[in-house]
């Protein structure tokens, strides 16, 4: 089993429709919990199940009824079908000594909600539509690549945009002929994200560098903003809120950018490549020089690591690690030269052989013909 995620292409309206669920998902989690514990548990002995059960004729029969609950009967009742089953584990792992008390949902935990069909599985087809039962079909940023099968949806918002997951069985998808079956290095780098041995090359989106300082000039502009205090009983300023809000967009909107350019990025290269080669990355080393840090951590490396390697039994393709110590960057290709390559070099000018190549596909070069000593299956 392994999870499928796409980010839904939403209008106002869908979003609105999103919400009014994960609301009516919330709703009914506490309704259950505030019902259960309003039980005298000495007195009624019953298994959970089944005191959840009479809780939800309870919501079925007599609130949804009510005429100012009316708004409940537009929505879907699969949501809270879901939302009664993850109470249920969650007073049983309670029970069982193995979580904490169950507490009521509010809106900060962030907007989510699962739709279940008990009717049996649902088969999804390829492309760019997802159809959820009884919610719709909505429309995906990146298209699904194979026909699913699944039961369970989950839906959740984060940062402003919401996102569609379901589980499926990886055993059930055909499996893929890859155009390119020869081993392939890929070289990560600042400068152009990825360089395959083949040549082919992708560079990262350029809205970070440009949202990056957007950031920092709205920082020093609200410099002065009035943030709550609790303690000193001070309110957090109107201007301050929007601010904060602001930010929390413009952050949302950089992790969007780049989750979409992963996603698909790793997706292409693990339906065209069979085997692929990349190189450990050096946590230690990197962190020492900051500045590579934060550009490193910004544009992903290691989950892009991650991805192609929770790809590979989705389209049966290997992916190997190259040891760290492996002198990618600073041998030659052509006559295995080892020399010092300082960062800013972009050419990689064999004082041995004299030949000549970018500094990045040299290395990608090197790494999908790396010794077997020096790999490793991620
Ligand atoms: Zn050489």
């Amino acid at each position: 089993m392994y999870a499928i995620k796409r980010r839904l292409k939403l209008n106002n309206k869908e979003r609105t429709l999103m919400a009014k669920h994960a609301g009516f998902a919330r709703y009914t989690y506490n309704f259950g919990l505030n019902l259960y514990n309003s039980i005298d548990h000495t007195t009624v002995k019953s298994s959970v199940s089944k005191k959840l059960t009479t809780i939800k004729k309870i919501l079925t029969n007599i609130t949804k009824r009510q005429s100012e609950n009316a708004w409940m009967n537009e929505l879907s009742s699969k949501v809270y079908q879901s939302s009664f089953q993850h109470l249920g584990t969650a007073i049983s792992k309670w029970l069982a000594g193995e979580a904490k008390r169950p507490v009521y949902k509010s809106r900060k935990d962030g907007q989510s909600f699962t739709v279940y069909d008990g009717n049996g599985v649902v088969t999804l087809d390829c492309g760019k539509k997802i159809k959820i039962p009884t919610l719709g079909t909505f429309r995906l940023w990146e298209s699904l690549d194979a026909r699913y099968v699944t039961q369970t949806f989950t839906l959740s918002c984060r940062a402003g945009e919401w996102y569609v997951s379901f589980a499926v069985n990886a055993e059930r998808i055909p499996p893929l002929f890859h155009q390119v079956q020869k081993t392939i290095g890929i070289d990560l780098g600042v400068k152009m994200f990825a360089t395959l041995s083949d040549g082919t090359e992708y560079s990262a989106p350029k809205p970070f560098k440009k949202a990056k300082t957007k950031l920092a000039k709205k920082q020093w502009r609200n410099r002065k903003k009035q943030s709550g205090n609790r303690k000193k009983d001070v309110k957090t300023s109107n201007n301050a809120k929007k601010f904060y809000q602001s930010v929390a967009k413009q952050h949302a909107h950089i992790a969007n950018v780049r989750y979409d350019f992963l996603q698909k990025t790793t997706t292409e290269i693990s339906r065209k490549y069979s085997h692929i080669r990349i190189e450990d990355l050096n946590v230690s080393g990197m962190i020492a020089n900051h500045k590579l840090a934060s550009a490193v951590s910004d544009l992903g490396f290691y989950e892009f690591r991650r991805q192609l390697t929770y790809k590979s039994p989705i389209y049966s393709t290997k992916v190997e690690i190259i040891d760290r110590w492996y002198p990618s960057s600073k041998m030659c290709h052509n006559c295995h030269h080892i020399q010092p390559m300082p960062l800013n070099e972009r050419w990689f000018k064999c004082e041995n052989c004299v030949h000549v190549n970018c500094r990045d596909w040299n290395a990608a070069l090197n790494l999908a013909d790396a010794p077997n000593d020096k790999v490793r299956l991620a």
